[in-house]
């Protein structure tokens, strides 16, 4: 069971990204695009099907990959000596691969799949794109390619690249080598360098609609056995991901996995566990919700509290929630008690918090001086 792959199921079009695919030129496709929005709404599959595409060698009437020839069975299996895939560590298991090792494959690129070869890289340095990766994925674009055709190079997250690795990249961009198209993606716009945005064709990845979001959803669960969700559940957590489907389909799964010690199934009870102490408002004990969830990622945490402040800020205003719509009746009664201009301060230093956030863990005093502030709020 531990081997049930979120992605492996999901490599066809979300329908809320077919018009932005449709929009693509394939006959004069840029050198460079930079796909970006918000994370979990299936940007990586929408880019895998495209290098895909890229990269098969018969012509298709929809421009979708024939998934027949042999360049596509190269690519489906993690085999295709064209496509290099700089992502961290942590994000290997989205891409394709191999269920088997045949002899008479091509070798795959040194830099895109293989370990590390020193075993010793730390949690925080399997959240980075290395150096030596990206080097010598870009030393090897002055050689043709293998196959003759296209090149695709794939970065993700693109927020992550180091900026050594980031000055090298920006190097290729600027003289971009004959028939080789990077695809970079990035959840946050604001975090890539100037530089290189300007040198990419932008494409901006939409959220789906909430139903639209929920019902693929629930196309995507009938597809895996044994997995039992009830639609409230389901709902919560939709809500809860700020609605980001894939990101709920993963952490269901991860769930159902049951791999507790997984980080995202920490994150998740954390920040559970941090916005019920937030509904709370002015009664919330901010050095016990410190205290259980720091070990969660701080980004993850921060990107709740957010969620909530902005739902919170809404309500306030006589809006309503977008993103806990099942605690309208708490946010209501904590808006009759809000201080609005130090609801403002608060959401400013989140903003500001965000800025730090690579760090991979919360810091515990960082997050006490954050729920410290928060509890001044309802404090007249
Ligand atoms: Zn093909």
């Amino acid at each position: 069971m531990s081997d049930l792959n979120v992605f492996a199921d999901q490599r066809q079009l979300a329908p809320w990204l077919q018009p932005l695919w449709n929009s693509l030129d394939f006959a004069s496709f840029p050198s460079a695009i930079l796909l970006h929005g918000q994370s979990g709404i299936g940007k990586f599959a929408f880019s895998l099907e495209l290098a895909k595409s890229l990269l098969c060698e018969h012509t298709q009437v929809d421009l979708r990959p024939c998934n027949q020839c042999e360049a596509c069975h190269w690519f489906s299996t993690g085999n295709h000596p064209d496509f290099i895939a700089l992502v961290p560590e942590t994000h290997r298991k989205m891409l394709p691969h191999a269920d088997y090792e045949g002899d008479d494959l091509p070798k795959k690129s040194k830099a895109s799949r293989d370990e590390p070869d020193a075993e010793t890289s730390e949690k925080k340095e399997k959240k980075n794109i290395t150096i030596e990766e990206t080097r010598s994925a870009i030393e090897g674009l002055s050689i043709g390619s293998h196959r003759g055709g296209n090149r695709v190079i794939l970065i993700y997250p693109l927020e992550l690249l180091r900026s050594d690795s980031a000055n090298t990249l920006l190097k290729s961009l600027e003289e971009p080598p004959a028939n080789t198209i990077f695809i970079l993606l990035a959840d946050r716009l604001d975090r890539v360098l100037p530089t290189i945005r300007s040198r990419c064709r932008l494409l901006s990845a939409p959220r789906p609609e909430r139903n639209e979001g929920l019902t693929w959803l629930h196309t995507q669960l009938t597809k895996i056995s044994g997995l039992k969700v009830s639609d409230a559940e389901i709902e919560t957590i939709y809500d809860e991901q700020g609605g980001a489907p894939y990101s709920v389909l993963d952490s269901l799964i991860t769930r159902h996995n049951k791999d507790e010690k997984d980080e995202l199934s920490i994150s998740i009870q954390a920040s559970r566990y941090l916005l019920q102490s937030m509904s709370q408002g002015g009664r919330i004990n901010w050095l016990d919700t410190a205290e259980k969830t720091y070990k969660a990622q701080y980004a993850y945490l921060l990107a709740a509290m957010q969620r909530w402040v902005a739902d919170l800020q809404s309500v306030t205003q006589g809006g309503t929630p977008r993103y806990y719509p099942k605690h309208l009746s708490t946010l209501k009664s904590l808006s009759q008690v809000t201080q609005t201009t130090k609801l403002h301060h608060f959401w400013k230093s989140l903003i500001q918090a965000r800025r730090h956030e690579n760090h991979p863990l919360a810091n515990r005093v960082q997050l006490e001086a954050l729920l410290s502030q928060y509890q001044q709020v309802f404090e007249s």
